[in-house]
């Protein structure tokens, strides 16, 4: 069996992916471990090692009842405090689990949290709460030029890469990105998509490194129409687009 990816819904709108085989799993960011032990037990799956994003509660909350069940290792970002971690990383480090056959690439990704990591694999990015399809994280411990650039990362990926966001968020980002960038065809599509998704009960994830090139005006700062729309909300000339993307960031906070 090659690997999937299995979304674990958590909370109101979290999802706790998780990596397996036919034997083994690794999960992504348990802020609830129930889900887990639930889903390990019905597939009869073995869990091999713990990835963590950041130190939110809603990633890190399950990972010490499940430490209590498995001894896995514990990945997570060197610069915060993550409960059980056994391995600290940063940029350009890797993750090797070789139960799953899988080698993960570290990013610094620093905006949501000061910290925040994603980890690349071929085909794969768990990014967290840095990019959300449609939108981006809130800035709560970093300034709007550091999240552009932690999202520059995510855009030089390849494009098929399939993006497994942590929250369900998607309809209402694509709600915002449809005030800000109206005439985008493609968004027009990803709209369509997602709601026949969530009107079906199935994730509006992953989404891929292209689709977001497409339909994300977090990505799209760059563009004329979009620095447009944060120019004409802002009311005032903005000369960079790191002055459009915090235009951007605050008129999504408050949208
Ligand atoms: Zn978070
Ligand atoms: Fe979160």
């Amino acid at each position: 069996m090659l690997n999937q990816v299995i979304p674990l819904p958590a909370f109101l709108d979290n999802y706790i992916w998780c990596l397996r085989n036919a034997t083994d799993a690794l999960v992504v960011d348990p802020g609830d471990a129930e889900p887990v032990f639930a889903y390990l037990k019905q597939e009869r799956l073995r869990l091999r090692a713990i990835l963590v994003t950041h130190h939110h509660a809603d990633h890190v909350g399950g990972v010490e009842a499940l430490l209590a069940e498995y001894n896995v290792p514990v990945f997570g970002p060197a610069s915060e405090t993550i409960p059980g971690r056994t391995r600290a990383l940063r940029e350009g480090d890797t993750v090797v689990v070789d139960a799953l056959d899988v080698t993960f690439r570290i990013l610094d990704v620093p905006g949501h949290t000061a910290g925040h990591i994603a980890y690349f694999a071929p085909g794969i990015l768990f990014c967290g709460d840095t990019l959300f399809s449609a939108g981006c994280g809130r800035l709560f411990e970093g300034t709007p030029a550091q999240m552009m650039a932690s999202l520059a990362k995510f855009a030089a990926l390849p494009g098929p890469t399939r993006v497994y966001c942590t929250h369900e968020y998607t309809a209402a980002n694509i709600r915002f990105a449809r005030t800000v960038d109206p005439d985008n065809l493609d968004l027009a599509d990803r709209e369509r998509d997602v709601r026949a998704a969530r009107d079906a009960g199935t994730p509006s994830l992953p989404s891929t490194i292209t689709t977001e090139l497409d339909t994300n005006p977090f990505l799209r700062v760059h563009r004329p129409e979009i620095a447009a729309a944060a120019a004409r909300h802002a009311n005032r000339l903005l000369a960079t687009p790191v002055d459009a993307f915090t235009v951007l960031r605050e008129w999504k906070n408050r949208f």
